[in-house]
């Protein structure tokens, strides 16, 4: 294990944000991972999981540890079904394979090696950024398709006992952004009676796996999506055809990280009543909402903000603002940083809390977070 001291993590942030690690450690192995958990606990160091940084807001040094994992493997087979987890009737059919991918490999290369190996179904979260031990946190989701849909376990290593542990699909407790890794309540105590001022997480993801197909079956429901296929006259895409669609897409809609520092989509879209939903609409009769299959409806978060005039603000001497194509998108225009952004993300919610009187969710994690007292 090579433990690195006052690691800079400008590097290690998609908002490019310049704070520091107080140790650092890549571990190349599951071995290596849990031996940086007990090297923490041993030495009452709180610990925190970094992936590449794409879903997080840095607002200060980081106490402790900090654990990046570095493996980089993936193991696609032909000849082994998904597990029964996904479906029971296909899973003992010739037409899934199980494709199994460690938690440091690179999420968009990791969509286009399945693609290049013909096993199907993640072509529409091409380009995400980030890990894959980072994507079943939040269940990443774009163009119509969550990872939930073809992914059949996740394992883990519970922090508290340092043990490894599989939670099946239906386990994983999977929602719109969310997830039980999410959600889990963080350890508040470590051993020996230590109570770390941060939050320590539960589980750290070593490994996932997927059900995948062996025939391609575009997933089409996402109009843009749809519609963009057929300005182009295509009547039967291939995956990688799509993919590349979808990359197109999203460059056109998104910036690149490397270019303008952000995070993606800042807030979750919020999820409202109907009762909300017909009072807004009495006003705002184009306002985008999407009714779900539980009766409630979404509304689109990016609409909400640029409806309250956020859309292309700079604030904080212009170092930080919301992007001027996705008002969705909060950027640091260049030496911003991570308290002034959460000062503006706060700006921002009792905006659009005082305007439509709803709650709007960050999605990215804040890091480190202030654990309170239980
Ligand atoms: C330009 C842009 C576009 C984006 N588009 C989308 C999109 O379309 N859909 C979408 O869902 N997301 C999107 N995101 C968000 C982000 O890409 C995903 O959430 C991604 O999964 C984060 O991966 P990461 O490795 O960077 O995680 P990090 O940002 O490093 O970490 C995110 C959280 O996961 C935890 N974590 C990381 N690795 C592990 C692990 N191995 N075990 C346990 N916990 C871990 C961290 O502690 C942190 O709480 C976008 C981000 C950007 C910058």
């Amino acid at each position: 294990m090579q433990l690195e001291r006052n690691k800079p993590l400008n590097a290690y942030n998609t908002f490019g944000f310049n704070t520091k690690a107080e140790m650092f450690v890549e571990a190349q192995s599951i071995a290596q991972a849990q031996e940086a958990i007990e090297y923490s606990k041993k030495n009452a160091l709180s610990l925190t999981i970094l992936g590449d940084g794409s879903n997080v807001v840095l607002t200060d040094d980081i106490p402790g540890l900090t654990l990046k994992m570095a493996t980089s493997a993936f193991f696609i087979d032909h000849h082994q079904p998904g597990a029964a987890a996904i479906d029971d009737n296909k899973a003992s059919d010739n037409n899934t394979c199980s494709v199994i991918a460690e938690a440091g490999v690179n999420w968009h290369q990791f969509v286009l090696a399945t693609i290049e190996q013909q096993a199907f179904g993640l072509e529409n979260l091409s380009l995400i950024p980030g890990t894959v031990g980072a994507a079943p946190i939040q269940n990443i989701g774009a163009y119509g398709v969550e990872i939930s849909s073809s992914l059949s376990f996740v394992e883990c290593i519970d922090c508290e006992s340092n043990q490894l542990q599989v939670f099946d699909r239906d386990n994983c407790e999977f929602a719109y952004r969310d997830s039980i890794f999410k959600r889990s309540p963080p350890l508040q105590l470590g051993n020996a009676g230590f109570t770390p001022q941060f939050k320590q997480p539960r589980f750290l993801i070593t490994r996932v796996g997927f059900t995948l197909q062996k025939q391609f079956e575009p997933q089409l429901s996402y109009a843009a999506l749809a519609n963009e296929i057929a300005l182009r006259n295509l009547d039967k895409p291939d995956a990688q055809t799509v993919s590349n669609i979808v990359c197109d897409i999203r460059r056109s809609k998104l910036p690149d990280p490397a270019k303008l520092g952000n995070a993606g989509s800042f807030f979750k879209n919020p999820i409202i009543s109907l009762t909300i939903q017909q009072d807004i609409q009495k006003h705002w009769p184009d306002a985008p909402c999407y009714p779900q299959a539980d009766g409630t409806i979404k509304i689109a978060a990016a609409w909400l903000l640029e409806t309250a005039g956020w859309k292309g603000k700079k604030v904080a001497g212009g170092t930080l603002g919301v992007h001027d194509k996705q008002a969705l998108v909060l950027v640091n225009h260049g030496g911003g940083n991570g308290q002034a952004l959460i000062e503006l993300a706060t700006e921002i919610k009792n905006s659009v809390k005082d305007m439509f009187g709803i709650e709007l969710e960050q999605e990215p994690r804040t890091l480190p977070e202030i654990s309170h007292p239980v």
